[in-house]
């Protein structure tokens, strides 16, 4: 009998040589059918690999990231199988799951190309094949037999990669009458797959090196249902709608211009203007839960950098030291602020009363990221974290762990995130001394954020081994309207600076003690932030943040002057208006407010000239009456509260 201990802790015993899927029966027959692959013992195995020792599993179904790993993996030989069968002579290189479904490389014969027109025959020839519910087998085949195969087909790609591998440890993969070079982690059966999306070809070289052979990449997507394919679809399209790249144009918020260089972004006056309101509500939070504001520069000398070990680690891949005039003087653009906070923790001596210290910066720092790597304001050579720093005694963290979670919680709340989990990442526990710091230190830092995280009842996935060498981490994953995930504000314990800027403290022992560190940064940086702000909202900002909240529409010419004057009106209370001056139809000056998607309309006339009334329109609503001023105001005031005043 072997013993099998499930992700939730629970054990069982087995005969030896049980499967996956014999496990899953035994659990319930609901999760059989939905079962695609295991881990046991750290390795992706299929449903059907005989256990044979005691071992650690996991049972995955579409659901799981590793699920739909398997999945997509599986799809990408029956795209090989596919070309293979519709492109006699081909060769296969590689083709792995990615994010959002898989591709495979492949040298496409003399005089032969893939375009759009071919991917209806190529989908239609893969549902047909995954139809035949061919199993996935997994063999051992040597490495002699391995290059003999390939050499005789010709496929240069396919003997270079085996050249690479250990005898003894290469595998093929049989479906049908199709072989692969595979390492395993498929789907039961092709039968699985009901459905297929050729999405895109594109060229793509040999191991990514533009010195070797240029590849076809043939991009696609599968599903277990044909209802998920036609929603995936949906959802692409509006994501499209909603790329904030698309909206940062249209919404007057950010430019890139190649002349200023790439990943540099511009704020426009409208944007430059809701980055401040953004930085200023943090801020306010801020200073209530006891930060200070410091200011430190764009560079420093590039010994700063060889203290922090920012240098040593990241030198090389960055932007290159900045030479002056003087002999031997290097200075670096800041990569990150921490070691500027550092230093300023040291410029005078500190006792435990005087802990924590809680130092908070807009700071912008910059990051080489190779071109073809930039994107919009989510991948940016430049960008302004909303960073702070607290230096804190080791009983403290606990304390400081749960405001930085409060304050991160109310931040989301008040922008209309209400989806999200958050990852901890602690030691690998068996492979404690690859960290550095006190296990005393680091089991009370863990412990803190395990603790804080369950009293706030936050969704959490708990990844052991992904904790940085330095210390602990909890990072926060929003889902945005269309369901995408996205990294924003990390919170990270830090033992490593402290001890390199030899930081210190004096106890209540009188000895000398070294403080630890949060980094902690809720939005991650403003460019990132506000390109998923604006992709969950679609331009839709909260009203407290978006850059017009009312727009002023006169009927004609005649009462551009009253508008002026109303627009002025609504400034004494803390409105936002802008008044549309031009000689065009009320009707068009709508169309035009609901693209920029101005959140409320007045439209003035005679009729409310005349009566001192408002008449008010809601964007995507409609008419919704009429209001005097102070009845207006009070009805933005209040969908303002909403969002703000919920802080306990
Ligand atoms: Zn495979
Ligand atoms: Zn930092």
């Amino acid at each position: 009998m072997i013993t099998i201990t499930l992700p939730d802790g629970a054990q069982k015993q087995y005969e030896s040589g049980v499967t996956p899927m014999d496990v899953a029966m035994s659990i319930s027959e609901g999760l059989a059918r939905n079962v695609i692959s295991a881990s046991v013992n750290g390795t992706k195995v299929e449903t059907v690999t005989p256990i044979t020792e005691d071992a650690k599993v996991i049972l995955y179904t579409w659901r799981d990231k590793a699920g739909k790993e398997t999945f997509w993996h599986s799809s990408a030989h029956v795209l090989a199988q596919v070309l293979e069968h519709i492109y006699p002579g081909i060769k296969l290189t590689i083709g792995p799951a990615i994010e959002n479904g898989f591709y495979y490389d492949v040298d496409m014969p003399e005089g032969e190309v893939i375009s759009d027109t071919d991917f209806k025959n190529i989908e239609n020839t893969f549902m047909e094949f995954a139809r035949q519910k061919a199993e996935f087998k997994m063999k051992s085949v040597s490495k002699a037999d391995a290059l003999k195969l390939y050499k005789d087909a010709g496929n240069e790609f396919k003997v270079e990669l085996i050249e690479n591998l250990t005898d003894g440890d290469i595998t093929f993969c049989d479906h049908s009458n199709f072989t692969d070079l595979c390492r395993g982690g498929h789907l039961p059966n092709t039968g699985f797959i009901k459905a297929v999306k050729i999405m895109n070809v594109a060229g793509a070289y040999w191991r990514g090196d533009e010195n070797n052979k240029q590849l076809t990449r043939v991009y696609g997507i599968s599903f277990p249902k044909d209802k998920e394919l036609k929603e995936y679809l949906v959802m692409l399209e509006e994501a499209k709608k909603r790329d904030h790249r698309k909206l940062g144009k249209e919404l007057e918020l950010f430019a890139f211009s190649q002349r200023v260089g790439q990943g540099l972004p511009l704020w426009l006056p409208k944007g430059a203007d809701l980055r401040k309101r953004l930085e200023n509500f943090l801020q306010k939070q801020q200073v209530e839960a006891g930060y200070e504001m410091v200011i430190t520069p764009h560079i420093g000398s590039k010994e700063l950098y060889e203290t922090s070990g920012h240098y040593a680690k990241y030198g090389k891949d960055s932007f290159q030291p900045i030479d002056t005039p003087s002999e031997g003087e290097e200075f670096l653009l800041k990569p990150m602020n921490c070691p500027h906070h550092c230093e300023i923790y040291k410029f005078k001596p500190r006792s435990y009363k005087d802990l924590p210290v809680r130092y908070a910066e807009f700071g912008t720092v910059y990051r080489y990221e190779q071109s073809g790597e930039l994107h919009g304001l989510t991948r940016v050579r430049g960008f302004t974290q909303d960073d702070a720093h607290i230096f804190c005694r080791p009983d403290q963290v606990k304390e400081e762990f749960v405001k930085v979670v409060d304050l991160v919680l109310y931040v989301l709340k008040a922008l209309h995130f209400e989806d999200f989990t958050a990852q901890i990442s602690l030691r690998d526990p068996d492979n404690k001394e690859k960290y550095i710091g006190s296990d005393e230190n680091w089991a009370k830092a863990e412990a803190a954020i395990i603790e804080v995280v369950a009293e706030r009842d936050i969704e959490t996935v708990t990844e052991y081994g992904e904790a940085a060498f330095y210390g602990p981490k909890l990072d926060f994953m929003v889902k945005d309207a269309l369901g995408r995930s996205w990294q924003l504000g990390t919170v990270q314990v830090d033992y490593n600076l402290p001890e390199r800027f030899e930081l210190e403290y004096v106890g209540s022992d009188n000895a000398k003690h070294t403080p630890v560190m949060i980094h902690r940064a809720p939005f991650g940086s403003m460019e990132r932030f506000v390109a998923v702000l604006l992709e969950h909202c679609a331009g839709k900002f909260p009203l407290w943040l978006t850059p017009d909240q009312v727009a002023i529409l006169p009927v004609s010419d005649k009462y551009n002057d009253e508008a002026k004057k109303l627009s002025r009106l609504l400034k004494n209370y803390d409105l936002r208006a802008l008044v549309d001056e031009r000689s065009e139809k009320v009707g068009r000056k709508i169309r035009d407010t609901e693209v920029v998607k101005v959140p409320y309309m007045l439209i003035l006339g005679e009729q409310e000239v005349a009566s001192g009334k408002l008449s008010v329109r809601k964007q995507g609503e409609g008419d919704i009456g009429t209001f005097s001023i102070e009845e207006f105001a009070k009805l933005i005031q209040d969908d303002i509260a909403a969002d703000l005043e919920v802080k306990e």
